[in-house]
């Protein structure tokens, strides 16, 4: 299944995050051990995930190891591989008019929790 990095696992599912100690200690798939992550909770902003000018984008993408993590192998029901993601089609095309309020909404909750603690 092809990801669209529509931002929707990273708000509504519990998700698997490495965390930021180890950035720099993972080198292979065995590093990715249960120590180097922690459990995102649902309905819950993930904290690498940012609003760049309006585009929503998760800031950890580019590390050579993400390819190893659940966020990037996770695959919903599609008919294969290369098969798009039909929930990230539909916000990156008629959704996102519904979405971009609801995910900016989120991102204004999420900065005023880390501002007012
Ligand atoms: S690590 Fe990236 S892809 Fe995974 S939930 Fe967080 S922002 Fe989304
Ligand atoms: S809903 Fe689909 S396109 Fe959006 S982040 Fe999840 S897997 Fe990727």
């Amino acid at each position: 299944m092809i990801c669209y990095r529509c931002s929707h696992c990273c708000y509504w599912f519990m998700v698997t995050i490495v965390k930021e100690e180890y950035f720099d200690k993972i080198k292979t798939e065995n590093d990715l051990t249960m120590d180097a992550v922690e459990i995102k909770e649902e309905r819950v902003w993930c904290k690498y995930l940012i609003n760049n000018l309006g585009k929503f984008v998760c800031t950890i993408h580019h590390y050579s190891w993400f390819k190893f993590t659940p966020c990037y192998q996770f695959t919903q029901m599609e008919e294969n591989k290369d098969s798009p993601c039909r929930i990230g089609e539909w916000y990156r095309g008629e959704g996102i008019k519904y979405y971009d309020d609801f995910l900016l909404n989120k991102w204004r909750e999420h900065n005023e929790t880390k501002i007012n603690g």
